[in-house]
């Protein structure tokens, strides 16, 4: 993900963000000064940015004040003093007193459990190794659940009948899928039509950042799918890889997880209601081996099936995206049909990694895994197994995040049956400094 061009543009925007940030924070300087837990917030970003000096992945977005940036670029913090420094900040966190309110209660949940990840990032990029559920637990506060290889061949015995014939079942599948395929020289329209219609039902529900707005670019070269870098003032950059090829899921489900309700507007509304409202500094910087990270791709793909559920997303999908694409639009309900029952398959991901990462299997037998049991292709599977390279347990944000987050905002009454409670969940969550253990 960080690809110096995509780096050059964040920092050049964080420089325009700063311009109405710094406003902000000055009018809030009084609340500030009364409150210790700024100037813990203004450490925490010292430290979280000088973490990003030994780690070219950690800070995924930062857009708070220059002056902080400056300094954690010109100390360079050794780890050892980076570990000592998030030692004596939980002390300091420990030691003030829980707020009164929900929210700034949560706020101090959110400094111990990210702080508590920080040190085992620390402890790791100082050469500690940890199992894939150790990790996960450490960087973000779960643990997902694990499944035999049974499960999956019985999703697997399901597709089998579903494309009976000779050769493998991810080739039949594939072969299959190959009708559903976005033509490159059309996927610039259909993605942008998504976008549009994602952020108008996503508009509806959720009071958007006035001036919120983000930018879309293809790229090449990538161990993920896309990517939303975070600009400060309700600003996003996304980016889609054009590696491998796109099919026609991918349009509602890019544009929903990186733009709306997804990333873009889980930043945005962070921005809006925690840094420029309340002056939370802390919000300003994501570092993404952190807790956070489980709630933002939680939360990101768990939006997708609230702005599109089910029959509404097949409907939209035959009467716009299909025929934008030249698809046959008469198989949308087959495709998605199909789509469901692969999805079953999700957590076979997860099982790779952690064999993976736990060292029980090679790179060339988690790819081999992956085709068999998550029937990605073999180009797909090699690029997923780069991901593990990179990421390593980021893997269960995306799956056991999203479980997590429906679970959550359904026990909230916001069921399926309730579409404008689910919303206001949704959007409650995605306002919120609220972290994995607080979901259960
Ligand atoms: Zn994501």
């Amino acid at each position: 993900m960080a690809n110096s061009e995509a780096h050059k543009r964040t920092l050049r925007s964080n420089k325009l963000g700063l311009v109405c940030l710094c406003g902000t924070l000055a009018l809030t300087a009084a609340v500030q000064r009364a409150d210790p837990m700024s100037k813990i917030a203004r450490e925490y970003v010292r430290l979280v940015l000088a973490m990003g000096q030994h780690d070219k992945d950690y800070v995924d977005a930062y857009y708070g004040p220059d002056d902080i940036k400056r300094e954690a670029e010109s100390a360079k913090l050794a780890l050892d003093a980076i570990g000592a420094g998030v030692k004596s900040l939980r002390a300091q966190v420990a030691a003030v007193p829980p707020a009164a309110d929900e929210l700034g209660r949560l706020r101090h949940q959110y400094l111990e459990k990210q702080l508590a990840a920080m040190s085992a990032r620390v402890r790791m990029l100082g050469g500690e190794r940890l199992t894939f559920d150790q990790e996960s637990r450490a960087l973000y506060d779960a643990v997902a659940p694990a499944y035999p290889d049974s499960h999956f061949q019985a999703v697997l015995d399901r597709l089998d009948k579903r494309f009976p014939g000779g050769g493998s079942l991810v080739e039949r599948y594939d072969a299959w899928r190959r009708a559903f395929l976005i033509p490159r020289e059309k996927l610039d329209t259909v993605f942008t039509a998504a976008v549009g219609a994602c952020r108008e039902r996503t508009g509806r529900h959720v009071k958007l950042p006035a001036g919120e707005h983000f930018t879309v670019e293809y790229v090449t070269n990538k161990s993920w799918s896309g990517y939303n870098w975070y600009q400060g003032n309700f600003r996003s950059l996304i980016q889609v890889n054009t590696d491998l090829p796109i099919y026609i899921d991918r349009a509602i489900d890019l544009a929903c997880h990186e733009g709306y309700p997804g990333h873009h507007v889980y930043n945005a509304l962070l921005e809006q209601h925690l840094v420029k409202d309340r002056g939370w500094l802390e919000f300003t910087v994501y570092p993404l081996f952190s807790p956070q990270s489980l709630i933002a791709e939680g939360t990101a793909n768990f939006g997708i099936e609230v702005a599109f559920p089910g029959a509404e997303r097949i409907a939209y999908e035959r009467d716009t995206l299909f025929p934008l694409a030249g698809l046959d639009a008469s198989r949308a309900a087959e495709y998605y049909e199909v789509m469901a029952m692969v999805d079953q398959l999700s957590y076979a991901g997860n099982e790779a990694a952690r064999r993976y990462l736990n060292g029980q299997i090679d790179a060339a037998a988690a790819t081999a895994w992956l085709e068999r049991y998550a029937l990605m292709p073999r180009d797909r599977a090699a690029q997923r197994v780069r991901f593990f390279d990179q990421y390593r347990s980021y893997v269960i944000n995306y799956n056991y995040g999203k479980d997590l987050v429906r679970t959550f905002i359904e026990s909230r009454g916001g069921t399926p049956d309730r579409p404008d409670r689910r919303w206001q969940e949704f959007e409650t969550l995605l306002s919120s400094p609220r972290l994995p253990s607080g979901l259960r």
